[in-house]
This record gives C-alpha cells, sequence and structure tokens, in this order.
C-alpha cells in the first residue's frame, strides 16, 4: 500500500502516503489499518475512514473532555462510549476529580492495536485504576446498565457500520437515562460543511429531550470539510452558561497542561455559524 486515499466522501477526500504500514486488519466489526506518514505521524483509519492521527489528535481529544469535565465542575463518573485508540481516555484520566471511568469499546482488536501501534494515544491510561474497560456495543450498555454517569462522550466513528446506532434516538434517550442530575451528553457529530444531516438529525433527536442542547465546534485538520461539531445535550442550562471567570480557575486548578483547550475556545466553541444554526432550527446560539 503506496497511499491511502479516505473513501468517506463521494468525489472529495484526503490522500496520505503510507511511509510505513505497521498493521491491517479486518476484526470482527471493521477493517482497521494503522500506517506512518511523515506529515500526520501515525495513522489509523476504520473501514476507509480516518479516525485519529498522532499529529492533530490533541484537538479533539481535548475539546470533548475539558469542554464537559469543566463546565460540570463536579464531574465523578465519566463514561466513554468508542474510543478504542484510548485519546478520550488519556484526557478525561488527567482529571484527578474523576474517581471513576467506563469506557465500552465495540472493538477489542482496535484497544489491542492502538495500545501497541499508537502507544501514546493511550499513553498508559488503560493501565488507570479508574478503568472499566468493557467490550461491547454502547447501544446496548446504556440501554441495559443501572449505573449512572456525570458526564457521557460518545467517541464513535461516522454513522455508518457499527457507528451508526450511536447516532439514533434510542441512544439519545438511553444516555439520558444514564445520566446524574446536572450530567451532561457530548458526542462527535461530524463536519457540518459535509454533514450537514448529521446535524440536522441529532438536533431532532435532541430537541424535547435534553433541558438544554447545542454544538460546539473545532477544526480537526484530518476530519476533513471543515470545523467538526460536537452534540451537547445538558440536564442543566446552566452548565453551557458557566463564566469564563469560573472556567477559568476550575482549568487552573485542574493543574492540567493542555496544547488546544482553554476557557476561551470553551466558550467561543459554542458560537455557531448561520448556516449551522439553520440546519438545527436555531434562531441564534442561546
Ligand atoms: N475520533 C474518531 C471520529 O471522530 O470519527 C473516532 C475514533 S474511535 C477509534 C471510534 C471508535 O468507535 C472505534 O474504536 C469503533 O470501534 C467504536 N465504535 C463504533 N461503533 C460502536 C458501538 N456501537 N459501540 C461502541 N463502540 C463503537
Amino acid at each position: 500500500m503506496r497511499e491511502y486515499l479516505e473513501t468517506l466522501y463521494e468525489g472529495y477526500g484526503q490522500r496520505f502516503s503510507v511511509d510505513q504500514l505497521l498493521h491491517e486488519v479486518r476484526t470482527e466489526h471493521q477493517h482497521l489499518v494503522i500506517f506512518e506518514n511523515a506529515r500526520m505521524g501515525r495513522v489509523m483509519a476504520l473501514d476507509g475512514v480516518i479516525q485519529t492521527t498522532e499529529a492533530d489528535e490533541f484537538i479533539y481529544h481535548e475539546m470533548l473532555t475539558h469542554v464537559p469535565i469543566l463546565a460540570h465542575g463536579a464531574a465523578k463518573r465519566v463514561l466513554i462510549i468508542g474510543g478504542g485508540d484510548g485519546g478520550m481516555l488519556r484526557e478525561v484520566s488527567k482529571h484527578a476529580s474523576v474517581e471513576h471511568i467506563t469506557m465500552v469499546e465495540i472493538d477489542g482488536t482496535v484497544v489491542d492495536m492502538c495500545k501497541e501501534f499508537l502507544p501514546r494515544h493511550s499513553n498508559g491510561a488503560f493501565d488507570d485504576a479508574r478503568l472499566n474497560l468493557v467490550i461491547d456495543d454502547g447501544m446496548r450498555f446504556v440501554a441495559t446498565t443501572q449505573d449512572k454517569f456525570d458526564v457521557i462522550i460518545s467517541d464513535s466513528t461516522d454513522p455508518i457500520g457499527p457507528g451508526e446506532v450511536l447516532f439514533s434516538e434510542n441512544f439519545y434517550q438511553a444516555c439520558h437515562r444514564c445520566l446524574n442530575p446536572g450530567g451532561v451528553l457530548v458526542t462527535q457529530n461530524g463536519t457540518p460543511f459535509m454533514q450537514l444531516d448529521t446535524v440536522r438529525n441529532t438536533a431532532g433527536r435532541m430537541n424535547g429531550l435534553f433541558a438544554d442542547w447545542h454544538f460546539y465546534q473545532a477544526a480537526v485538520p484530518t476530519y476533513i470539510g471543515g470545523s467538526m461539531t460536537f452534540a451537547w445535550g445538558a440536564t442543566d442550562p446552566a452548565l453551557r452558561r458557566v463564566s469564563l471567570e469560573t472556567l477559568r480557575q476550575r482549568f487552573a486548578a485542574s493543574g492540567i497542561a493542555t496544547r488546544y483547550y482553554n476557557p476561551e475556545i470553551h466558550l467561543g466553541a459554542f458560537a455557531l455559524p448561520q448556516y449551522v444554526l439553520q440546519a438545527i432550527g436555531k434562531p441564534g446560539n442561546d
């Protein structure tokens, strides 16, 4: 394999030179490739879609963890759905205030191969004593568990294949059931310039279910097509309105060094462009 062509979109996509193929396998659930690219470092793809690269993963993982956890302010129990590469787990585990992390990943081979070939993603977090790693379908887990969580992070593939169910109404309803009072669900929700239906559908499913729902965004270079949106479904509207001063205090107290996240980026990320607001049926960013 000399180059890797992403096949997420018809007629448009990104190409990586494959400087060294590190691993390729068809797992029980998906086709997995991990390769070395001189510019982006080690890259993992599933079913033809780029999942993560060493070069830019920090943006995505910092924004899907520190925004909900610092907005919540007292998160003790965190659930990660998906996240097999371990990057989300690494960032969640940096929060000393978090006492328990459950991670539900459908494909154990992704975990094993990323531990071996993308070790800097998890950076030892799979050995964290707070972790309960469950290899199962995230939909089945949230539909059946009696556990409750303060923050739920859906770090899934795109809404195709095994990830499709993680964008369903049943999934959002089940996550809502699994949240403690004051809890919040955040999810990977695609790049609206290319996947506007994904935000439109999620908005329709969150509206009327969560006391406060919106999206926030960050540009992740290898999630092509512009900024990626993250869905926000909170049981308490106050969480999205935490003051800059409070976020600054919480961020400083966490002692976490970041490369992308800061409190100003946190608040600014919730300001969505007009075409996205129109797609989700909101007149403004309130
Ligand atoms: N950052 C990537 C993105 O934005 O597309 C996601 C990365 S992470 C590798 C996605 C993970 O979701 C994969 O490990 C995949 O196996 C997992 N996954 C897909 N469907 C799932 C399901 N129904 N339940 C649990 N995990 C699932």
